[in-house]
């Protein structure tokens, strides 16, 4: 037995059995490539789901880690640290959010953004506004609040009954919006891009749509920007396209490099809407998390990582429309998103997790959302050579794919 199947084996027996990975352990990884424990590498075209933003063992990133390990790694959140204090000022200078509330996930970040839309109506003693709009087809996080703003069976199945007081409406639809945003409203809660729903857009005007609906109604208007923010999209935070701004968003993902970190930004009203005592987290905001972020922010500026996004963005689309034009590969039926997310809608007869296999076979890793659409989320410092590499070998497959596509 090799020490991989040994150890596959063994995560067969002890796991409780939440995920269903493919037959290979991840060992370690090296800018945009990670290697098994076999010593295959992979060009990892889904950046880790959307969170290696610098790649792999950047020098800059173990640096930050490494001197801030053997500073201090935990205060607990009864004391300033200086990394805490200066995340905070990087992201009130690179966005429109001058106060921060740092946590260890996405789905912490939306948590806070729930209890902090309630709180702030209640400090002002508006006590009827409670209720959360979202859309039924977004994806929040895991975690009870954040899932009770998702409609979506396949992640609340069994899991009822989620938390009350929210209400789902259709995305992309001002109408059916405005007729349940009211007087009741907390905040309206969506993402500037639907990622897992399968890489949808907000339409032209949706966002600047909402934030009026929102104004006139006294709601708040809370952006998800856990997949969508820190560069990927071509800019600092996605909404940024839009020219709505939110008054606060979630951000976590890629913010600190592979290290776990999330955090709320907000506007300076909501200084003061979640009172001392009323909302804390043990691991949150501390000081290794926060000088890794900061060593992010650092290679960011220094490699021009958002304006990497952008223009390597523009060669993947490039890629991606032709694929979907060209005759010779039905498969693929459209492209959708921007920056370095973006999803490849494929035919009905492709079978995605077929697609995935064989590019796996090929050493290309990619994931799949909405369920069939293929989701290109590299780290931000991919190169043209290496995009170039791994669309070359899903032309290959998608010309021939497993799971041929019926007639169309
Ligand atoms: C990944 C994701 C989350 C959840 O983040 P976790 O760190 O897994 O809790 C929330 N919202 C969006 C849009 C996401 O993509």
């Amino acid at each position: 037995m090799t020490r991989q199947s040994e150890l596959l084996a063994a995560a067969g027996t002890t796991a409780l059995g939440a995920y269903r990975p493919p037959s290979l352990v991840l060992e370690r990884g090296q800018g945009r490539h990670v290697y098994d424990l076999d010593g295959t590498a992979y060009l990892d075209l889904s950046g880790g789901v959307a969170v290696t933003s610098i790649g792999h063992g950047h020098p800059t990133l173990l640096n930050a880690i490494s001197r801030q390990a053997t500073r201090l790694m935990h205060a607990s959140n009864l004391f300033t640290t200086e990394p805490a204090v200066r995340l905070a000022a990087e992201l009130r200078r690179r966005t429109a959010f001058p106060r921060s509330f740092f946590v260890n996930s996405g789905t912490e970040a939306n948590e806070t953004l729930i209890k902090l839309a309630r709180r702030h109506h209640f400090e002002r003693g508006d006590f009827l506004r409670t209720t959360i709009v979202s859309s039924r087809t977004g994806y929040h996080g895991r975690t009870l609040g954040s899932l009770s703003l998702t409609g979506q069976a396949r992640y609340r199945t069994g899991m009822e009954p989620m938390a009350g007081c929210v209400r789902h409406v259709p995305y992309n639809d001002l109408d059916a919006l405005r007729a349940v945003v009211g007087a009741d409203t907390a905040a309206v809660v969506l993402e500037t891009i639907q990622a897992e729903a399968g890489i949808v857009e907000a339409g032209d005007g949706y966002l600047a749509g909402v934030r009026r609906i929102c104004d006139a109604a006294g709601a708040l208007l809370f952006l998800d920007e856990v997949q969508t923010g820190y560069g990927r999209t071509g800019r600092f935070l996605s909404h940024e396209w839009s020219g709505a701004v939110p008054d606060a968003c979630s951000v976590a993902k890629g913010i600190a490099g592979g290290f776990p970190m999330g955090a709320v930004l907000a506007a300076e009203r909501l200084a003061g809407g979640l009172p001392p005592g009323s909302h804390a987290s043990t691991f949150g905001g501390n000081p290794l998390a926060c000088a890794a972020a900061l060593a992010v922010l650092e290679v960011f500026d220094h490699e021009k990582l958002v304006e990497n996004a952008e223009s390597a963005g523009r060669v993947l689309r490039g890629r991606l429309d032709h694929l979907v034009s060209d005759a010779g590969t039905p498969a693929a039926v459209a492209a959708r998103g921007r920056g370095l997310l973006q999803g490849l809608e494929l035919a009905d007869g492709v079978d995605p997790d077929a697609v995935v296999a064989e590019l796996r076979t090929r050493n290309v890793l990619i994931t799949v959302v909405g369920g069939r659409v293929l989701r290109f989320s590299p780290a931000l410092t991919i190169t043209e050579a290496e995009l170039t590499e791994g669309m070359t070998t899903v032309e290959k497959v998608l010309g021939d794919p497993p799971g041929k596509p019926g007639p169309r």
